[in-house]
């Protein structure tokens, strides 16, 4: 069954529902939703979160998804394991305060025990064993009554295994697992009953957990770490999230050995046994490798395709590791040229049948993809030898350990990777000083980060916000669509110590209030300012507004004046000027975005932004540079549908409609049932939750600035809107009136009076030059007739200030010809620098004709005596050499060795 199938009927299943009801189907969300706890989706409940969490309302009381992940902890064990993968799909299904144990228990067995030829995975019930939290007797009691087997095929695992939270204090629940034995000739046989809280790692691989079953029952009221934790009671809703392994059932079902071998996996390592010449299946530790290229290859083309790009930092820094690991496994196979071409297409062919998004944005993911396989060979080459280097030296002096110092050269000079440094020296076994390494490494980072923290205010562990939002029990209310004044009552003060009761004139503050017109950052436009008034007189200066967890608003605060504490009613006044001036910009970079689309095509999709008071910045996808002529258009369309004076509106609808409605979806996008969609009139559409001008029109002007690469296949294009467009124009006004004016000609002459200045000005030069060599040959007809007669030999030797190289020669040659024929003849000119003095650049050129070379006289041996005296050197054949030094203070020296020279010819 290949992975489509199964994908279609993990779907099919749940969409049914039979008699526990019809399951709505959600797509994936991108890798990329905004949780400030991951780096990644990893799991299909995610983009679920806020159901969970009781912050939002489900739109449905169940739901099926299956969801990109990747998990980053797992890069370790690819190709090592059977079973991990760092991009893998989860299959889920979900219930929000509807079925609980009961009905996923039965739901999942149906499916995996279903025969194949009726819809079902068809996986035989012997195989199978179920695992519950030791102790969930309810569970135990289903799962034998369900699927009748002994009470003795029931595993019972420890909280480590089979206990769920989300590691803060919320929702949480016990797992119940199904595993699949895949034989003895995969592990040592084990009696079920007999197995202990913890799963031995000798047994994974053996008995292959397939789907694991969250029941969330429980209030945590602590969460210490996986096993300590307390339950404060239960939750009213009781909530179920399942994850089924896309992979894992795949490859059972295809017979294969693991998950990198299953239909949407392998060809990618054919091709690359193609590439190499070796075998899959020879040797071990060819295989890992084989099976690391097959997985790092998809994700990272996943990842490129959710909207990352190659980085040192964060997400960056992961699609990086994984593309140099997959360029490294394949170099470590024997094969050195560019894989990515060779391999990426491979990986799409198969995965762009389900994400079709793959083939319309090839043109930008195999860019980014390639560019970085490009940068990284480079850095190869430099990093190598100097690890070898060093490895060398290191091995020489008796060490094993490379020091952090070396280590961190390689990263901050070379760009080497640390983890690249580590196997590199582990393969000649060397350890590396990682303490000290990672020491350096903050140390940069925290001089990196300073200016950035100034400005942001300080960022609080995530637990003193949760606290906060767990105390007001709900999603802060934000009113700043329609008004920018409000009412509401603090909700919590955060400071650096935490959570806390009052705040004072003067001190810094993070102010949480239940209601709130400010506009949290987000979406590329900057949080407002203003200032919050309460009840009691006191006033704080508002700087700056975060979200840093779903559903919170957070104002960076001063205390102007007076006490604040939680309870107070609260006046909030937004900054207006400010806040207009903003959302002009982001009105502004939706119109930039559309007419870039209109321009370029679809594949130029946003990938950031920046609506900052009066000007912006949008990030897009491109694969080189935007035209002249294409910025010029944009910016005339988006003048032009400013004149239109077209109405700006936001809906919320489903997200469905919203993509009916033509409305661009973005990277990004949390999903959540509902969208907000900003339109400009009929032209432009886009998700998006940020504030904007009324209409079009109020847009007055917007002036793009230009555009530039910030990284591989992303440009960037800075604009001004609104006063400030107008005053840059006008800035660019008084400029060509005062050229306008210096130059005597109107402005629309202007670039041609330029071009006729700078002509003139080419043309002048070129005559001084005629004029400057002639007056240099001038002289040659002059210092041929003044030659001297030493021993029968016609010798020039002089020193020619101010010529330079070519102008040496040219001299040379010239006196060379005209000195007596049928007689010996040697020249040699030494050239100066003007008022170079002393430490002057120096030429030499020695020519010398036949009659002289039939005497034994060279050039080349001339211009070699002469060269140490001028502090350089240099060399040629017998009848012309030429050198050039740095030491002007010799010459004469020079010259007089030469006369003696060919006296003693
Ligand atoms: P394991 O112990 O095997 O790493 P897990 O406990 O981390 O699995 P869960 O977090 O319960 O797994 O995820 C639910 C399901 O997702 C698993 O049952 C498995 O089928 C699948 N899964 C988890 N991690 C990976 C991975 N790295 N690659 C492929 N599939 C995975
Ligand atoms: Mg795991």
């Amino acid at each position: 069954m290949d992975t489509a199938e199964i994908r279609r009927r993990f779907v099919a299943h749940f969409e049914a529902g039979g008699a526990l009801g019809a399951h709505t189907p959600v797509p994936s969300a991108s890798l990329l939703l905004d949780d400030p706890n991951l780096l990644f989706v990893n799991a299909g409940m995610v983009p679920f979160k806020p159901y969970f969490l009781g912050q939002e309302t489900p739109p449905y009381a169940r739901a099926v998804s299956v969801q990109k992940c990747v998990r980053t902890p797992d890069i370790e064990d690819v190709g090592k394991t059977t079973r991990h993968g760092t991009f893998f799909e989860m299959c889920g299904n979900f219930s929000f305060g509807d079925y609980f144990k009961e009905g996923a228990i039965e739901l999942a067995w149906e499916l995996v025990t279903r025969p194949q030829a009726e819809g079902g995975f068809g996986f035989e019930e012997s195989r199978l064993y179920p695992s519950i939290l030791d102790g969930d007797q309810e569970a135990l009691e289903l799962w034998k009554r369900i699927t009748g087997l002994p009470d003795e095929r029931i595993l019972r695992l420890g909280r480590k295994e089979n206990y769920w939270s989300m590691g803060v204090p919320g929702p949480g629940g016990p797992c119940s697992e199904i595993l699949y034995d895949r034989g003895s000739e995969h592990g040592p046989d084990f009696e079920p009953s007999l197995l202990g809280p913890d799963m031995p790692t000798k047994l994974e691989d053996r008995l292959l957990e397939i789907w694991n079953l969250v029941f969330m029952q429980d209030e945590l009221s602590a969460v210490r770490s996986k096993e300590d934790f307390d339950i404060a009671g239960s939750l009213p809703n009781k909530n179920i999230d399942t994850g089924m392994g896309l992979e894992r059932v795949a490859f059972l079902t295809q017979g294969v050995a693991n998950m990198y071998e299953i239909d949407v996996m392998f060809p990618v390592v054919r091709k690359a046994e193609e590439l190499t010449g070796r075998r899959y299946g020879a040797d071990h530790g060819d295989d890992v490798r084989f099976r690391v290229v097959a997985d790092h290859i998809r994700s990272s083309m996943m990842l490129i395709g959710d909207g990352v790009t190659p980085g040192n930092e964060g997400r960056g820094y992961v699609l990086r590791r994984l593309l140099r690991r997959a360029v490294r496994s394949v170099r470590l196979l024997g094969y050195e040229d560019r894989v990515l071409p060779e391999l990426l297409p491979v990986s799409r062919d198969k995965m762009g049948e389900t994400y079709d998004e793959l083939h319309r944005d090839w043109e930008r993911i195999s860019t980014v993809a390639f560019a970085e396989e490009d940068a990284f060979r480079q850095t190869l080459r430099a990093g190598t030898t100097i690890f070898d280097n060093a490895a060398t030296e290191l091995k020489a002096a008796g060490g094993t350990e490379l020091s952090g110092d070396r280590a961190f050269a390689l990263h901050d000079t070379y760009g080497f990777p640390i983890d690249l440094t580590l196997e590199m020296a582990s393969e000649q076994g060397l350890s590396v000083d990682e303490v000290g390494f990672r020491r350096l490494m903050d140390e940069q980072r925290t001089r990196a980060k300073e200016d950035a923290r100034s400005k942001k205010g300080a960022h609080r562990d995530a637990a003193a916000y949760r606290e906060v939002a767990d105390s007001l029990g709900r999603a802060v209310d934000f009113t700043g669509y329609s008004e920018t004044t409000s009412e509401g009552t603090v909700a919590g003060i955060v400071t650096a110590g935490g959570v806390t009761a009052s705040a004072r004139e003067g001190d810094e503050v993070e102010l949480v209030l239940d209601r709130t017109p400010f506009y949290a950052e987000g979406g590329g436009q900057l949080g407002d300012q203003g200032v919050i008034e309460l009840e009691n007189g006191a006033r704080l200066e508002v700087r700056d507004v975060q979200s840093p967890i779903t559903g919170l608003i957070v104002h960076s605060a001063k205390v102007l004046s007076g006490e604040v504490t939680p309870g107070l009613r609260a006046q909030s006044l937004v900054d207006l000027e400010r806040r207009a001036s903003i959302s002009r910009a982001h009105t502004a970079t939706h119109m930039v975005h559309k007419a870039f689309r209109e321009a370029l095509g679809e594949t130029a999709t946003q990938a950031g932004s920046e609506n900052a008071p009066g000007r912006f910045r949008f990030d897009f996808s491109a694969t080189g540079a935007v035209p002249d002529s294409v910025m010029a258009d944009v910016e005339a369309t988006v003048n032009a549908v400013i004149l239109d004076d077209l109405l700006v509106e936001a809906e919320v609808m489903s997200q469905a409609d919203a993509v009916r409605s033509g409305a661009m979806a973005l990277f990004g996008e949390k999903y959540g049932d509902q969208v907000r969609v900003v339109s400009v009139g009929d032209w432009a559409r886009e998700l998006c939750g940020g504030t904007h001008a009324g209409s079009s029109g109020k847009l007055g002007v917007i002036k793009l600035l230009g555009e530039s690469s910030i990284g591989s296949g992303v440009r960037r294009v800075e604009a001004l809107v609104g006063t400030d467009a107008y005053q840059f124009l006008a800035r660019e006004h008084v400029l060509v009136a005062q050229l306008s004016e210096a130059l005597k000609a109107r402005p629309e002459e202007l670039p041609e009076r330029v071009n006729d200045i700078v002509e003139k000005l080419r043309a002048a030069e070129k005559e001084l030059e005629k004029v400057r060599v002639a007056g240099l040959l001038a002289r040659a007809g002059e210092l041929a007739a003044g030659a001297e007669q030493v021993g029968g030999v016609a010798l020039v030797a002089t020193s020619a200030p101010g010529a330079s190289g070519g102008d040496v020669r040219t001299l040379a040659l010239d006196v060379r010809g005209r000195l007596p024929q049928g007689q010996p003849g040697v020249v040699v000119v030494v050239g100066t620098e003007l008022d170079s003095g002393a430490n002057g650049k120096v030429s030499v050129v020695a020519a010398v004709n036949d009659e002289a070379r039939a005497r034994g006289l060279s050039a080349n041996e001339l211009v070699r005596a002469i060269g140490p005296l001028v502090g350089g050197k240099g060399g040629g054949k017998d009848d012309v050499a030429q050198g050039g030094g740095t030491d002007a203070s010799r010459i004469d020296e020079a010259l007089a060795l030469v006369r003696t020279r060919v006296g003693s010819a």
